[in-house]
């Protein structure tokens, strides 16, 4: 019994895998034709001046339209993308799509209106991609701060020349640097300042549902203000309720990001959300 059962567990298992590697392999294929059948599209979140409350950035996050399946999410593709290569050419494609937004919602607000994109440890390993985009945002006649782009602390720590090479290039270019889920990793402050880094985006495990008084409050308290002495701006995730909101302004966070603002949304819903907060839009 016991050696059926064993053969029929072994059977069950290679099926699985089986049907796993199959599921891999036709995701792969689609992903391959998201681009040029137009299925990717990118979702925008505001970032709010806590002191003001008004929507000051915006966040892209990518989504992919699929054909069966609906909306899918980034957890659901972008690793396939990075094993694949594809992030590369999905990156170029959301830096350039998110700038052309900084570019009308500047021309709308009447104001600089940054847009920041996510970029994958991945895509830091092919060489000139940076001097790439600088050259882009000036044929746009975009704003030497128009853009940012946000990385994992994981990319600060890699040591590799074309990393390093390519945040500075970046910088040169004038595209600022924030730095993701911060508190999740290492967290080193020294490497914060060797890169000149611009904002720190404190991750969401320390905001979201969070009591008062606890541990992590504690532990985002203390990184805003050590971000602060080393002059970066702070941004909260996942703030979902306005005593997480006051919370956070009464401890001198300068911006916040979250469900109780706005999930991500259409550009064009982005858009509303821009002159209804934004005096210089909505005065026309
Ligand atoms: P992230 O950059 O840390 O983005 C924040 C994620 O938290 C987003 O998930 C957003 O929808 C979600 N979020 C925002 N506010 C709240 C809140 O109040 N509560 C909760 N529960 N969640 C909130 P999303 O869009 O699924 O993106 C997940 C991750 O995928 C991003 O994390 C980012 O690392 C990655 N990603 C998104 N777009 C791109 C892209 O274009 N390229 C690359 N390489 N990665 C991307
Ligand atoms: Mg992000
Ligand atoms: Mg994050
Ligand atoms: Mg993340």
């Amino acid at each position: 019994v016991s050696k059926n059962a064993g053969r029929n567990q072994f059977h069950f298992f290679t099926r699985s895998m089986q049907e796993q590697a199959w599921h891999r392999i036709t995701m792969m294929g689609e992903l391959r034709n998201a681009l040029p059948r137009k299925e990717l599209q990118l979702y925008f979140q505001p970032v709010v001046e806590l002191a003001s409350g008004r929507v000051a950035k915006g966040e892209a996050l990518l989504r992919w339209m699929h054909p069966q399946k609906g909306m899918l999410l980034p957890s659901e593709f972008i690793a396939l993308a990075e094993e694949s290569g594809l992030i590369h050419e999905f990156g170029n494609w959301v830096f350039m799509q998110a700038s052309a937004w900084s570019k009308r919602w500047t021309e709308l607000t009447g104001t600089l209106f940054q847009v920041s994109v996510n970029a994958s440890p991945v895509q830091f390993m092919q060489r000139k991609r940076a001097l790439h985009w600088g050259r882009y945002l000036s044929e746009l006649g975009l704003a030497w701060n128009s853009m940012s782009v946000e990385i994992t602390e994981g990319v600060l720590f890699n040591t590799s020349s074309s990393t390093a090479e390519q945040l500075l290039d970046m910088r040169d270019a004038g595209i600022q640097v924030a730095i993701d889920d911060f508190g999740t990793g290492y967290s080193s402050m020294a490497y914060l300042k060797r890169f000149d880094v611009d904002y720190l985006k404190i991750d969401q495990s320390f905001v979201r549902g969070t009591a008062p008084n606890s541990t992590r409050r504690t532990i985002a308290e203390t990184i805003i203000v050590m971000a602060h002495k080393l002059g970066l701006k702070v941004i909260a995730e996942g703030v979902e309720t306005p005593e997480q909101r006051d919370w956070l302004q009464h401890a001198g966070c300068d911006f916040g990001q979250g469900y109780l603002f706005s999930q991500p949304v259409p550009p064009e819903e982005f858009e509303q959300l821009l002159s209804l907060h934004s005096p210089a839009v909505s005065g026309r």
